[in-house]
């Protein structure tokens, strides 16, 4: 995968230099091209924001900068991102979609934001979540580490995220490694019993009561099987006897 990154502050990406996604680089899995919109600047002082028609507070950024840097590499087919508070909220859906794309840009706002005509330049508007960050690099950063790790092979073999919380639309169980009695806290037995099936019935289980404690909402748009409506009703049973 091609990303391409639009932003005033190409150093505040050091941390996809780091780990798994470090790794997806150098392995050439992806690539990585930062674009600093502000060489692009025409005006001697290369200011790339202005004040807001009809007043206001803030500044905006200006579109020329932004559309000449776009003009100056490939992205016929790419998906063109702006981070915007205001933009539809990034998911593990929404990851798993971008993780198939060959090419994502990723277009970083600052200050107060962007002139809305920047907007034609873009295929889909994000937002990390329901607050306001200061730019658009830190939902960026995000978004990348969390699409790459689903691009195949960038997973090493003993890591899998087709279990991670959100991919099978529950929360994921809970898990242990050694010891198997830490200071009293034991592992639950059934995981040492070496049953594969009590095992896979176990984490289901674990998965549906997690989600109905922690997020009832989740529940509402999951296709349940028969065997996961039997268990969530006893679960919800069982909450209500207690
Ligand atoms: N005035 C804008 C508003 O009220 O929607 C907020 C501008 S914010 C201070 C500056 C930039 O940070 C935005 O243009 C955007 O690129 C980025 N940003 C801020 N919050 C974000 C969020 N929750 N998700 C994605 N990007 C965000």
């Amino acid at each position: 995968m091609r990303i391409d990154i639009l932003t005033l502050f190409p150093e505040m990406f050091s941390a996809l230099e780091h780990s798994i996604v470090g790794r997806a680089q150098k392995s050439g899995k992806i690539e990585v091209n930062f674009h600093n919109f502000r060489d692009f600047a025409t005006n001697t002082q290369k200011h790339v924001d202005d004040m807001p028609y009809g007043g206001g507070q803030g500044m905006l950024l200006m579109p020329q900068p932004i559309f000449d840097t776009m003009a100056s590499f490939p992205h016929e087919n790419a998906r063109v991102l702006m981070m915007d508070p205001a933009g539809r909220t990034f998911d593990q859906k929404f990851a798993e979609e971008l993780s198939q794309e060959s090419q994502v840009v990723f277009l970083c706002g600052h200050y107060e934001g962007f002139d809305e005509r920047i907007k034609s330049l873009v295929t889909d508007e994000v937002s990390l979540g329901d607050y306001v960050l200061t730019g658009g690099e830190v939902a960026a950063s995000v978004m990348i580490d969390a699409t790459v790790r689903l691009i195949p092979d960038v997973l090493g073999k003993k890591a899998s995220h087709e279990d991670d919380s959100f991919s099978s639309g529950l929360l994921e169980y809970p898990q242990y490694t050694r010891p198997e009695d830490f200071r009293g806290l034991k592992v639950p037995d059934v995981l040492m019993s070496g049953h594969h099936e009590n095992i896979r019935k176990w984490r289901l289980r674990e998965s549906l009561a997690k989600t109905l404690r922690l997020r009832p909402d989740l529940l509402e748009a999951y296709d349940f099987s028969d065997e996961e409506k039997a268990m969530l009703s006893d679960l919800k049973a069982a909450d209500h006897a207690v």
